[in-house]
């Protein structure tokens, strides 16, 4: 074993935070170095992936080495990582006795090593020593690409609300109902049944009424692609009624509907709102836990006779609206 210098083995570290930005994770690597050159543990930021708020980089390293080591006591070690230590790993560092900490870049909204903190100097029962700044430039640069990318990726993903006007937007509303009913509600209603309501409700005779009744629709737009419909009308007693929100089936499972559940939180907060509420079958149980996974609770229940024979047996969910929330 040949003991290396500091910046062989933060290199090492930055190798380790660049796999976790290839992996979609916050970029931060880390390094146990025994002080005869032996790589006792290694281990990158893992948060997303394990969705654990413990798997820093730190933590995980720390682990790996006392694994490794046969004991908790990491004296006689040196930890490397490219982002100053937060609270809970800088804490672990303490714990774990280990002799000297050198990380690179600052962290201004975590940092316990100095930024905000200086959780080693503490007077705790162990005290590191630390060094930093070592490659700060590259781990930086290395954040900042990764964040930047991860906004472009959302930007890209956004969706566009048009608001439905001319007869032509209620005829391509109309023909989107027409197509995603049909493909959602066979596995819970009968082709009959679905045939008699895309009429009754989603017809463009049906959808030019409403909007002249108060109802607004808006077609979701995702580049020149139309991949849902939704609609909405406030009610009198400050809240707004969800009537509508579908997407097409290969637009499904891309955040898309927290996209218009956030539309319609602004518009809102916009309009002095003081909820979203809304009707969904029984039986829909996708729908039931896109709705539960975003907020929205159970507040009733009713079996409405919508003529034919046929009836609806819905739930009413509710989702209060927060103000200060962004
Ligand atoms: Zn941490």
């Amino acid at each position: 074993m040949e003991l290396k210098n500091d910046r062989f083995y933060m290199k090492m570290a930055m190798k380790l935070a660049r796999k976790a930005a290839d992996e979609g994770e916050t970029p931060v690597g880390a390094v146990v170095v025994r002080n005869d050159g032996f790589v006792a543990g290694t281990g990158k930021n893992s948060r997303e992936k394990e969705r654990n708020a413990l798997c820093h980089a730190e933590v995980i390293a720390i682990n790996e080495a006392c694994a490794t080591l046969g004991g908790w006591r990491l004296s006689g070690c040196t930890l490397y990582v490219t982002l100053e230590p937060c609270p809970m790993c800088a804490g672990a560092i303490i714990n774990s006795r280990i002799d000297r900490v050198v990380f690179a870049a600052s962290d201004t909204a975590a940092g316990s090593a100095g930024s905000l903190v200086n959780l080693f100097e503490l007077g705790y029962n162990h005290q590191p020593a630390v060094e930093q700044g070592l490659m700060k430039n590259e781990s930086e640069e290395l954040l900042k690409s990764f964040f930047s990318e991860l906004r472009r990726k959302r930007k890209m993903q956004r969706i566009k609300l048009v608001e439905v006007r001319t007869e032509q937007q209620i005829e391509a509303a109309a023909a989107l109902a027409d197509e995603i009913w049909h493909e959602w509600f066979p596995s819970i209603l009968s082709n009959e049944q679905i045939d008699y309501m895309v009429d009754k409700f989603q017809s463009v005779r049906a959808m030019t009424e409403q909007i002249a009744n108060g109802y607004t629709y808006y077609i979701l737009r995702k580049g020149d692609a139309r991949i849902g419909y939704t609609a909405i009308r406030t009610d009198a007693d400050g809240r707004l009624f969800l009537s509508k929100i579908y997407i097409k089936k290969e637009y499904r499972g891309n955040g898309y509907a927290s996209e218009v559940f956030a539309f319609l939180k602004d518009y809102c907060r916009e309009h002095n709102l003081h909820a979203i509420w809304l009707t969904v079958n029984k039986h829909n149980d996708n729908s039931i836990a896109v709705y539960k996974k975003s907020g929205f609770r159970i507040v009733g229940e009713d079996v409405t006779d919508i003529g034919n024979g046929y009836v609806m047996d819905d739930y009413f969910f509710q989702l209060d609206i927060d103000k200060q929330e962004i």
